[in-house]
């Protein structure tokens, strides 16, 4: 998602200074070996990712993160109350690492985690929170969102889907457009037109749309790499209560807002020294797999790249420490998204390079060669996914370096006025 127009906002301080890191780490450490099976824990500590490879795609790991939601590992942020530990984002950090070296199953759930959570601990109502907040941080209920549409990305402020009210019913009607996971949601964020006479940002009103709900047709698309994880969603006079409105009336924007704040510094990885990586692997593995590189184009090719990531993680660190001293967010976040998006895209196409021709055609379960396309196709939608690298650009010319603002003409004129195609 992106928009041209975000502000900065004010993070939560950093409260459990006093915390022991290392006794943390090791808690969540012994958690995970005693959870994980025994020759799993080996191949880790082996540092054996082609065996792990094999024993994860043979393990039936349903319950994983049901065990791991059940330890408060899912949201350790959160209050307790609601799934969480109430702990500082430092210490979920330290949990997030402890947990992260066992390359456990990618948690399916991060518009509930990162995006619908803290929207709803944000703005939503007390009968709100209690009734969509633990079923997120269990792992029992899978969100998404529902911002983009066919005529509105970049400019999300210009949607058409329109959400009329009759009493304490509201009545939906359009389409939004990738929609990740939106076929395993049972509910999404939506943002709706619910006044077209005010300016575009003025009359928009966010909701909690059930997705299994009369009305509401969801299709998934399938992608280059094969896969189907994002979808189109139609809405043909779906019916909703005023109860699952999140936040005020014809103040949406406010609400979605708050949401790619969230999004853009979850995409940048910043403060989450999340180093880029080949097919799930560093940086390093990428050296320890080809070095000594004769070519000396693609030697110097894999040394940039190997300084780029150590500049994602240094300045991933200064957002990480901005917010222990309880700054806002800064700048550091859209310049990570940009940089980090388009740094994996060029890390993904050296990895294709070193290999050759083989990376265009490959023995069947050549596992490495596999996830290297995989990752190669895959990475093409980190510079348009959570804000497109034009528009992260334009936010740094803007609002960083100061240039003038980019001429908007739909500004201020009413949205029903606004030419469209
Ligand atoms: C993997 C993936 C997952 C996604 N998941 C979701 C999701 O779960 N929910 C959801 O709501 N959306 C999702 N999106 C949609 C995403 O937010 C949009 O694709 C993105 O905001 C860009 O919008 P758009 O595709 O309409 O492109 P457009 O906005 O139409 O942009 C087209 C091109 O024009 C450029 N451009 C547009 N405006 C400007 C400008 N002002 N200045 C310079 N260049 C400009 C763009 O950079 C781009 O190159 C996802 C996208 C991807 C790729």
């Amino acid at each position: 998602m992106a928009v041209t127009d975000l502000p900065t906002v004010d993070v939560d301080v950093d409260v459990d200074v006093d915390v022991d890191l290392d006794a943390v780490a090791a808690e969540v450490d012994r958690f995970a070996r005693e959870m994980l099976p025994a020759d799993w824990v080996a191949a880790v500590d082996r540092d054996d990712p082609a065996t792990l490879a094999t024993i994860r795609s043979n393990f039936d790991g349903e319950d994983l993160w049901t065990r791991i939601a059940d330890a408060g590992y899912v949201a350790p942020t959160w209050p307790k109350e609601y799934g969480g530990l109430g702990v500082a984002p430092r210490v979920a950090g330290a949990i997030g690492r402890a947990l992260g070296r066992y390359k456990m199953p990618r948690f399916d759930n991060p518009v509930g985690v990162d995006l619908a959570g803290p929207a709803i601990m944000n703005w939503g109502t007390n009968e709100q929170k209690e009734r969509y907040l633990l079923p997120i941080a269990r792992n029992q209920e899978i969100w998404c969102q529902l911002f983009s549409e066919p005529g509105a990305g970049s400019d999300l402020a210009g949607l058409a889907t329109r959400a009329i009210r009759d009493g304490d019913t509201w009545t939906v009607n359009g389409q939004k457009v990738w929609t990740s996971l939106g076929h395993l949601a049972s509910f999404g964020l939506l943002l709706a037109r619910t006044n077209p006479d005010v300016p575009k940002h003025k009359g928009i009103t966010a909701f909690l749309m059930p997705m299994k709900h009369p009305g509401v047709t969801v299709r998934p698309l399938r992608q280059i790499t094969g896969d189907g994880e994002f979808c189109e969603v139609f809405f043909d006079d779906a019916l909703i209560d005023d109860s699952m409105r999140l936040g005020p009336v014809d103040e949406g924007w406010r609400v979605a807002i708050s949401i790619l704040m969230n999004e853009r510094h979850q995409g940048s990885g910043s403060g989450a020294a999340m180093p880029g990586t080949v097919a799930g692997r560093s940086i390093g593995a990428l050296i320890r797999r080809y070095a000594p590189v004769t070519d000396p184009v693609l030697r110097q090719r894999l040394a940039q790249l190997y300084i780029e990531d150590r500049l994602v993680s240094m300045t991933n660190q200064r957002a990480a420490a901005r917010r222990r001293a309880g700054q806002p967010t800064g700048p550091e976040a859209s310049v990570t998204k940009l940089f980090f998006s388009e740094h994996t895209q060029r890390l993904q196409n050296l990895a294709v390079d070193l290999e050759g021709p083989a990376a265009q055609a490959w023995e069947d379960g050549d596992r490495w060669l596999q996830n290297t396309v995989w990752s190669f196709l895959r990475v093409r939608s980190k510079t348009i996914a959570g804000g497109s690298s034009e528009v992260q650009r334009n936010i740094l010319g803007e609002r960083v370096l100061g240039l003038p603002k980019e001429p908007e003409v739909d500004r201020s004129i009413p949205w029903s006025e606004v030419r469209r195609s």
